[in-house]
């Protein structure tokens, strides 16, 4: 599919997410590896490049895979950083220390939206998302080749994620940022006209009246507070035949007397 299909019937594009790669530079164990490559699976990323890897392939990374062992089996290594992100149009560095030296800093959120949008600019360039070693994340040298420097907004006395769950933070914006979120789901709600709430309130009168609640001599302001409670509620047909019901059946003055409305 051509990424520059405009996207019509917002419905989110997985190309997208085929563009973002995931880079883990110096990874020193295995089971992160595993574990990053799984993260990325279940959000639809597919591209990973390991830049010199301490343990790779590995029968700890595959075990933590858990099923992304395809996406494992298929990352690119490399040698260098540079090697990794050569066909980039933009690098996105993760740290979980802000380091004093001036890089553009940017959350995890508005880096995926950065990220999503260069991943449908039009051409075919790639997004790369560059994460750190385990012990000692990223040189500062290889945050200089990363035109944005992402942190995922943390405890700031204990700031560091582990790699695999850096990853999935990261994986799990770039979905959503690409369309995926899911709209909260609510049925459609249509409120009944003006005169069937008037019907409401005319009935719920009689009613009070009735049962002895209101006196009518000393009305005070219940059925203000009645009228706005339940234009608050905006009852649907359905729930208005259950009011009207409930008002025909409490009716003091019996099935005779009852309104027929
Ligand atoms: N001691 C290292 C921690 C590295 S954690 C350091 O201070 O940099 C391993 C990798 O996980 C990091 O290099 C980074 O890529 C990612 N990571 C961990 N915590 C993160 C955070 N809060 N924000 C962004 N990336 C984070």
């Amino acid at each position: 599919m051509s990424q520059a299909e405009p996207n019509r019937d917002n419905v989110p594009d997985p190309a997208i997410l085929g563009r973002i790669r995931i880079v883990l530079v110096g990874a020193q164990h295995p089971g992160n590896i595993g574990a990053a490559a799984r993260a990325m699976k279940v959000m639809g990323l597919s591209d990973l490049a390991l830049v010199a890897p301490e343990r790779y392939p590995d029968a700890e990374a595959t075990a933590r895979a858990s099923g992304a062992d395809d996406l494992l089996m298929a990352a690119a290594v490399h040698d260098t950083l540079d090697s990794a992100i050569a066909d980039c149009a933009l690098a996105i560095g993760t740290s979980a220390r802000s380091r004093r030296t001036e890089w553009p800093l940017i959350d995890a959120r508005n880096a995926a939206l950065r990220a999503v949008e260069q991943a449908t600019a039009g051409n075919d360039a790639r997004v790369a998302i560059v994460f750190g070693r385990e012990r000692s994340g990223l040189l500062n040298e290889e945050l200089d080749r990363c035109q944005l420097h992402l942190q995922v907004p943390t405890n700031p006395d204990y700031s560091s994620l582990n790699l695999a769950a850096a990853v999935q933070v990261v994986a799990y914006e770039l979905r959503v940022a690409t369309g995926f979120g899911i709209a909260a789901t609510t049925t459609p709600h249509e409120p009944v006209a003006a005169g069937d709430m008037e019907g409401l309130y005319q009935h719920l009168h009689e009613v009070l009246v009735a049962s002895g609640f209101l006196d009518p001599q000393k009305p005070r302001i219940l059925m203000r507070r009645l009228r706005r409670l339940f234009s608050r509620a905006a009852p649907d047909r359905i729930e208005m035949n259950i009011l009207r019901g409930m008002l025909r059946s409490l009716d003091p003055r019996g099935e005779t007397n009852r309104r027929r409305s």
